[in-house]
């Protein structure tokens, strides 16, 4: 089977069903190929900051969203034996976005609601099961080969976007670095119908502890009234089995709070966590967007938004390029824009978030624990502090980069 494209996205789940969405509202024809045969379901990103929504608006997948998902105006930093430390109340964004809060919903069903936009375009086609293998550009062009069920499969396109997440085989292909480091801990995230607001907490917390923090957010799941993600950190030698195991997940969330006794344990997972960026998102016709670009904690529920916002900037120019009103001097101004941000804003906030919350010094976590409510407090500093966690900030700096 060969297939010709305008171009080639490697990867269907969030990064590469978004650069296909932007790309078809230009008219461009593109070629979608993943490995799956469906989104993956296991518990991943649930949180959408305001430019995403923004971002996501035409194609009605914010409306969407909006009926599937929660809207969490606030979220709180807490300390596990102090309890609330602040809580900030994302209204005072209301004149930077039309979205001033967090809207929750799961991965996967961003995907599926983006999929099915994707199919309804006749600019479009996705073709699942097929693993992609061989990525070989030359003056004109790039070509793919693939596998699937019935043998080979063979796709040439102008231009190759690389959304194959962080083990990324289009990245591999391009000899692009992909520098960084990962933690020594694991992350577990423990799914449980306990309804954390019963003990105060809001539908976003993220809770400080020198030995044991945890992140806690409610997502819809499967049904109403909604399911709990708790993501703890665990040692770096402690037993995956043991940590997998519904009594030992049980134990823990009494340990945070004995009234989640008694609740069940719907999921256990339990992954490696890194700091990873590429050192160029491009390869003359191959370009990288998404976790194949860079990979960071999940504290602050950045990564999944940073890849949308990639394939959000990349979109435009790669049409140009396509129709031939750019050169290719277009697509660097994509790589410095989003790298550069990846660096000072995804890197440097997560790192932060997670330092933040692990602090182990008794007097600089108090200290601490005093500026966040301070800022909390003062209209100016939230705003403040808000452009930055939510994601508004880094794109205006990245737009004034050229
Ligand atoms: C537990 C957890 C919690 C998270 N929480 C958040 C959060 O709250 N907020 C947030 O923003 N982010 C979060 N993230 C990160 C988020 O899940 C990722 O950033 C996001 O999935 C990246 O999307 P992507 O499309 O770039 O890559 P992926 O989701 O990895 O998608 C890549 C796709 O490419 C396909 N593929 C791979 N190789 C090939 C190949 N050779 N041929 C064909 N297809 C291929 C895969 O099947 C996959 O569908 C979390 C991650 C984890 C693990």
């Amino acid at each position: 089977m060969t297939i010709d494209a305008d171009v080639v996205i490697v990867g269907g789940g969030p990064a590469g069903m978004a650069t296909a969405l932007f790309l078809i509202d230009y008219g461009i024809n593109v070629v979608v190929l993943e490995r799956g045969d469906k989104p993956h379901a296991d518990p991943r990103a649930a949180t959408y900051h305001p430019p995403t929504l923004e971002m996501l608006e035409k194609s009605g997948v914010t409306a969407e969203l909006h009926q599937r998902g929660l809207i969490a105006r606030h979220w709180q930093l807490r300390d596990r034996r102090a309890g609330l430390v602040a809580e900030f109340d994302l209204a005072v964004l209301r004149d930077d976005t039309r979205y001033p809060y967090r809207l929750q919903c799961e991965q996967h069903k961003l995907v599926e609601m983006m999929q099915r936009r994707v199919l309804q375009s006749s600019h479009a086609r996705v073709l699942q099961g097929v693993d992609v293998e061989v990525i070989k550009q030359d003056e004109s062009g790039v070509s793919v080969r693939g596998r699937n069920e019935g043998g080979d499969c063979l796709v040439r396109g102008r231009w190759l976007v690389g959304a194959d997440g962080g083990r990324s085989v289009v990245r591999k292909s391009q000899d692009i670095a992909f520098d960084g480091f990962t933690w020594a801990e694991r992350f577990l995230v423990i799914t449980t119908d306990f309804d954390f607001t019963t003990q105060g907490y809001a539908f976003s917390s993220y809770t400080m502890d020198p030995i044991e923090w945890v992140a806690t957010f409610k997502i819809p799941g499967d049904r109403p009234p909604g399911v709990w993600r708790c993501v703890f950190p665990t040692r770096p030698e402690e037993n995956e089995n043991d940590l997998l195991d519904h009594g030992h997940a049980a134990n823990r969330l009494a340990a945070l709070s004995a009234a989640t006794r008694g609740s069940t344990i719907l999921h256990t997972n339990l992954y490696a966590v890194h700091q990873r960026v590429a050192n160029t998102y491009r390869r003359d016709r191959v370009v990288l967007v998404g976790d194949a670009a860079h990979v960071n904690n999940p504290l602050g529920g950045m990564g999944l938004n940073f890849g949308l916002h990639d394939a959000y900037e990349l979109a435009p120019h790669l049409a140009a390029l396509v129709r031939g009103d750019a050169d290719l001097a277009s697509l660097d101004v994509y790589d410095r824009r989003r790298r550069s941000v990846a660096e000072s804003v995804l890197q440097a906030q997560t790192i932060a978030n997670k330092k933040l919350l692990e602090e182990k010094d008794p007097a600089t976590r108090l200290e601490r624990q005093q500026d966040m409510r301070d800022t909390a407090a003062d209209p100016t500093r939230a705003r403040n502090y808000l452009l930055r966690t939510s994601m508004i900030e880094g794109l205006r700096a990245a737009a004034r980069i050229r």
